[in-house]
């Protein structure tokens, strides 16, 4: 436990929620470095090394790959305010809080917003976006790859398709998948992309990897009326970004140091292996909390994400309270349901430095005892037993 500041103790925890994650203790010395001035040319030859391995973990060439000061949120309104003018027509894929956010914010901007609404625990049906795409001018197209609030992978190729056979652009949220899931935007053909850094890539929060291809650009080049957010201008941000090197705003020294160096760790770790890794630790998990009488918030293992895991609370079990017991006596943080899920499902996110062989094990072992103290009865150590088995065969 660290006391050392003002007296109020921060415990250390295990991170198995919806982010953070864990940050490796080589990220969290990167960032004690002296600090240098963000148009140092040791500064800018960092952010040159940050924007290749963004675009090589991006699965991109773009130019324009680079990272916003800010959380996910920030990565989202850069990409919907930079597109989005009064009166365009926006479609939306729903079936999650950060679709429902995407929509919100094109809504601000003065789109004009289609919804295409799907369950929370399956993907927003493909041909229905489509169908919304070519209903209309729709310049638009924003979908979230990895919905953390339900834990569903999202199938994106019909939807891309189908955007660009209207010449529409496609927005893609991969905040909770860059890193732990394949994100290949040059062969998927995304135009514009966010992240952020808490989640598989295992930095602190504070930073928006972004990237926007040629055509956005050109899109937002052409646009008729100037960008509403003077901080979010992707034009502005190339000045400092690009080759002129202006400055614009006072770079986060310290977080920029953060995701250089947790950049090199994905690196090499390599991205096929840090993927297998996820889904691995996600295998494990759900062979444990089957094993122990749960149930899967996605029934279509396909359509699961490797990186957040979303469980159905069993009946008659106080959901707050076992996520505090978990906090309290484990020291490990789980997250619980968002809107119409709140009180019925448990998100465990395996993100990052969190997808652990040893941390699958351990909050199986953790919720058995938990559950215990509801007056759950189950078969004793099913869970870790089924994960041990799974682990061994994949
Ligand atoms: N999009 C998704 C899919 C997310 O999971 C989150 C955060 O959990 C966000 C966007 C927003 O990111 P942040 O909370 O970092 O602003």
């Amino acid at each position: 436990m660290d006391k050392s500041t003002s007296g109020s103790p921060i415990p250390e925890r295990v991170l198995l929620g919806p982010g953070p994650s864990t940050v490796d203790g080589r990220v969290l010395r990167a960032m004690s470095r002296p600090l240098i001035g963000h148009l140092d040319p040791e500064f800018l030859q960092l952010m040159d090394a940050t924007q290749k391995m963004l675009r090589q973990v991006m699965g991109t060439d773009n130019r324009m790959t680079f990272a916003i000061p800010g959380t996910g949120s920030a990565g989202m309104e850069a990409s919907i305010v930079n597109l989005v003018e009064p009166g365009d027509r926006v479609v939306v894929a729903v079936c999650g809080v950060f679709g429902a956010r995407l929509a919100e914010q094109a809504r601000r901007n003065g789109a004009e917003v289609v919804t295409v609404e799907g369950e929370w625990g399956a993907p927003v049906d493909p041909a229905a976006v489509a169908e919304a795409i070519v209903a209309g001018d729709t310049k638009v197209v924003a979908v979230v790859h990895a919905e953390t609030s339900t834990g569903v992978l999202q199938p994106l190729d019909e939807i891309i398709a189908a955007a660009h056979a209207q010449d529409a652009l496609v927005v893609v949220d991969a905040v909770t998948s860059l890193g732990g899931h394949p994100v290949r935007l040059d062969d998927w053909g995304v135009d514009v992309c966010y992240s952020g850094t808490q989640k598989c890539l295992s930095c602190p929060p504070g930073l928006a990897p972004v990237s926007f291809n040629d055509r956005a650009l050109e899109c937002v080049k052409n646009r008729s009326t100037p960008v509403r957010s003077w901080y979010l201008d992707v034009g502005l941000l190339d000045g400092y970004w690009g080759q002129d090197r202006a400055y614009h705003h006072t770079a986060p020294i310290s977080m920029a140091y953060a995701l250089h160096e947790a950049l090199l760790m994905v690196c090499e770790e390599g991205l096929d292996a840090r993927h297998q890794r996820h889904r691995r630790h996600h295998l494990g998990l759900v062979a444990g909390l089957e094993a122990m009488g749960m149930r899967m918030q996605v029934e279509n293992p396909e359509h699961r994400l490797w990186s957040l895991n979303a469980v159905r609370v069993p009946e008659g079990v106080d959901e707050a309270s076992v996520r505090s017991e978990l906090l309290t006596r484990f020291g490990i943080e789980i997250g619980g349901g968002l809107g119409p899920l709140a009180g019925q499902i448990w998100r465990f996110g395996f993100m990052g430095a969190s997808s652990t062989e040893n941390n699958v094990l351990l909050v199986l072992a953790a919720l058995e005892a938990a559950l215990h103290s509801q007056g759950v009865a189950a078969a004793p150590g099913a869970g870790v037993a089924a994960a041990i088995e799974a682990l061994a065969t994949d």
